[in-house]
């Protein structure tokens, strides 16, 4: 693998470390809650984007935003997974970073996310940037640089 420099780094082009829109599991705003919940245990992730008709970024849904709307006084009310729809439970101000961001304003951002929703600068939905990948990246240079200074020490 290249070896990463801090700048490399610095200037990293976020587009390279995100998972495409294509590749990314989602639900629509209208869907049923129900429809959300079987994506989200089918697919294993505990929140997705949810988009409307064109394609737009309209929030984000978790499993357990969903199990908390249909917990009430008494019961589970299971009955209301086909009543309500996404968009009154999911979480409509979620993390958004701008294609044109920097990869230390992903690092800010993805402290407390474990993915953040990208747009470039028109407000298009491209995907999503996950906190592994960045870790991932970073865990590549900082390996480099550490073999790198045992090296110099070494010689
Ligand atoms: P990971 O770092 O791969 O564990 O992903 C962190 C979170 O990002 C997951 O729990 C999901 O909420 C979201 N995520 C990752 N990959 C996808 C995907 N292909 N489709 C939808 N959501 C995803």
């Amino acid at each position: 693998m290249k070896k990463v420099t801090m700048d490399d780094v610095l200037n990293k082009d976020i587009m390279e470390l995100i998972i495409p829109g294509d590749k990314v599991a989602h639900v629509q705003v209208d869907n049923p809650l129900e429809h959300a919940l079987l994506v989200l245990v089918k697919t294993g992730y505990s929140a997705i984007p949810v988009l409307d008709p064109s394609y737009k970024l309209r929030g984000v849904v978790s499993k357990t935003l969903i199990l908390d709307s249909i917990f009430g006084m008494e019961r589970i009310e299971f009955e209301k997974l086909s009543e309500h729809k996404v968009w009154e439970v999911m979480n409509d101000t979620p993390p958004v970073l701008k294609t044109n961001e920097s990869f230390l304003d992903a690092i800010k951002l993805s402290i407390d996310h474990t993915f953040l929703c990208v747009e470039d600068q028109y407000g298009a939905y491209q995907g999503i940037l996950t906190r592994s990948a960045l870790l991932k990246y970073l865990n590549h240079y900082l390996r480099d640089n550490k073999n790198k200074e045992s090296a110099c020490l070494e010689s």
